[in-house]
């Protein structure tokens, strides 16, 4: 593990370099505490053991700046020094350290403390990669892998910041299939999950990747178009809707099930600062949607904004 070595005597620094090196682990020195925040910073260190009284920046100090501007994850610290009355212990390990050892130090004591030091460090990598693993899995739709409503609104929220920040356009198509309660009905709910998997794999080969594509609700599909033109978001819509009716599905028995789908395109060429409201752009575009239905189904109606 690299750790770093803070301390402003030499000797002292070669000293724990010395028995932490025989061990294994891989040392960075540095001879005072404004020296170490730098390094901290560019190296991306995670376990400093740093002495306590140093010019600049003593090792309290440092200890509270790591605490203070921790981003990236948290940073183990032990505290050397020869301060080891009761209170100084108090005030080291209240600055944020986590350990404290006394010089001269036992350097088998030295290496159990870095293990236990480990084991903190390996516990928290585990908790954050459960929760980057729950925090994917919150924002997936499980049948289809399409992002789940959650995300596609958040997804939505920033594109629409970003084109407001760049006068940018933006384009968001509300699709719902057409007649579904009736293949739930005919064929069984586990067609109609099937259904609802092939249309959103069709979305997904007629998108381009920076697209945002989330089930929205039920047979409900929102697809978010960011950078384009009123006209190819139109164009985009049809292909997807021609898409959908192009696809049959092979069901157990042979029979081949044609869905159809309606789509509703609300587009902004422009993103001002006064316009636009994610909840209001969704409402034009199901009311687009609403009218390519009374239209027939399996067709798209585009509104302007
Ligand atoms: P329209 O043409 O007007 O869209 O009519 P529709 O029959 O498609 O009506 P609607 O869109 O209201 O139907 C949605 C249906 O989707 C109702 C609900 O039972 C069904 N549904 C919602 N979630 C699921 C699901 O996860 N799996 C399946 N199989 N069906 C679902
Ligand atoms: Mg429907």
């Amino acid at each position: 593990m690299k750790i770093l070595v803070v301390d402003d005597e030499r000797l002292e620094r070669r000293l724990v370099e010395k028995a932490l090196t025989r061990i294994g682990h891989d040392v960075v020195l540095a001879e005072n505490g404004v020296l170490a925040w730098q390094i901290v910073q560019e190296q991306q260190i995670r376990f400093v053991i740093t002495d306590w009284d140093m010019p600049e920046m003593n090792g309290a100090q440092l200890i509270e700046t790591i605490r203070e501007e921790e981003k990236r994850g948290y940073v183990y610290t032990i505290m050397v020094t020869s301060k080891d009355t009761e209170e100084d212990v108090v005030e080291g390990l209240f600055s944020g350290a986590d350990d404290y050892i006394t010089k001269p130090f036992n350097p088998r004591e030295l290496e159990a403390r870095i293990a236990v030091g480990e084991r903190m460090l390996n516990l928290e990598d585990n908790l954050t990669c459960t929760n980057q693993k729950l925090e994917r899995l919150a924002m997936v739709d499980t049948l289809t892998g399409l992002m789940n409503r959650r995300a596609i609104y958040k997804f939505g929220h920033a594109e629409l910041e970003r084109a407001r920040r760049e006068s940018g356009s933006l384009s968001i198509i509300f699709l719902d299939i057409d007649k579904f309660k009736t293949i739930n009905d005919v064929y069984g709910h586990l067609t109609g999950d099937e259904t609802l998997k092939a249309v959103a794999q069709s979305i997904r080969e007629r998108s381009r990747s920076y697209d945002g594509i989330g089930r929205w609700a039920g047979d409900e599909f929102l697809i978010i178009l960011p950078s384009i033109s009123v006209a190819d978001a139109e164009k985009a819509a049809k292909r997807i809707v021609e898409g959908i009716a192009a696809t049959n599905l092979a069901l157990l028995d042979g029979t081949l099930l044609k869905t159809r789908a309606s789509a509703g395109v609300a587009s902004l060429a422009r993103v001002t600062s006064a316009a636009a409201v994610l909840d209001d752009i969704i409402q034009q575009a199901d009311e687009a949607l609403y009218r390519a239905k009374e239209a027939g189904g399996n067709q798209v109606e585009t509104v302007w904004l």
